[in-house]
């Protein structure tokens, strides 16, 4: 299926008029997909797979701004720290610290996203709301990672056309953003990034104060395998 450039425009413009980014989620998609929009002057793409954006990188031109937001695994950091703009399933201090220290060795420092488990389901990654406390305190007040800038937060929402549970879930997450901007903004003054909304629900999430909402089949079609993780 072709990209659809009118759903592109009209997504473009829906986020524009709000104040959002939109990234467009190119996973499991080719390289003519990505360039169809390149063309139109679309810059910010995300990918899940280590292997597949690093091949997506080496193929594409090199002013794409590549989001990484999917599951990474520790030992593929190295692979994607040279270029990613952004990652955006931190999901662990452990992995912050894997990702700062691999950043180190490149003289680098890597904005982050923290994941917060927002959906009920119970395969959904993410810190919860108290550990997520804590962690803003280790990185903001004892600033214990000096190779990764934490910009802010993001979550997945059950899938569901609940709007009243997607409303409570995003919600949720809106209320751990705005508690840690206002307790650390003074040190954490790039505090600033809230990624949530998919196809399904960026409506609702933009509603709820998203102002980076991550697209894929409204723009790409739907996927050939099932992705969801
Ligand atoms: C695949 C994926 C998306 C895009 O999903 P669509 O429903 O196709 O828009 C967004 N965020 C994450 C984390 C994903 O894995």
């Amino acid at each position: 299926m072709p990209v659809d450039h009118i759903a592109y425009q009209a997504l473009k413009k829906y986020c524009d008029d709000r104040g959002v980014q939109l990234i467009a989620v190119s996973k499991t998609k080719p390289n003519e997909d990505i360039l169809s929009l390149y063309e139109n002057g679309h810059r910010a793409f995300g990918e899940n797979y280590v292997q597949e954006l690093t091949k997506k990188y080496e193929d594409l031109p090199k002013d794409i701004q590549w989001h990484f937001i999917g599951h990474l695994q520790s030992n593929k950091i190295k692979y994607i720290a040279p270029f990613v703009s952004l990652i955006h399933g931190v999901d662990s201090l452990k992995l912050l610290q894997a990702i700062d220290k691999e950043a180190k060795k490149i003289n680098k420092i890597i904005p982050c996203l923290l994941q917060v488990h927002i959906a009920q389901e119970e395969s959904k990654f993410g810190f919860d709301v108290e550990e997520l406390r804590l962690a803003a305190t280790e990185i903001f007040s004892e600033k214990r990672f000096a190779n990764v800038s934490v910009v802010g937060l993001m979550g997945m929402a059950s899938f569901t056309d609940d709007h009243q549970k997607l409303q409570s879930e995003f919600q949720q997450l809106k209320s751990s953003y705005d508690e840690i901007k206002s307790t650390y903004q003074t040190e954490a003054i790039s505090f600033n990034t809230l990624s949530m909304g998919m196809s399904g629900d960026y409506k609702t999430a933009i509603e709820c104060g998203s102002n980076m909402v991550r697209i894929g089949s409204t723009l790409f079609g739907a996927r050939s395998y099932n992705v969801k993780s």
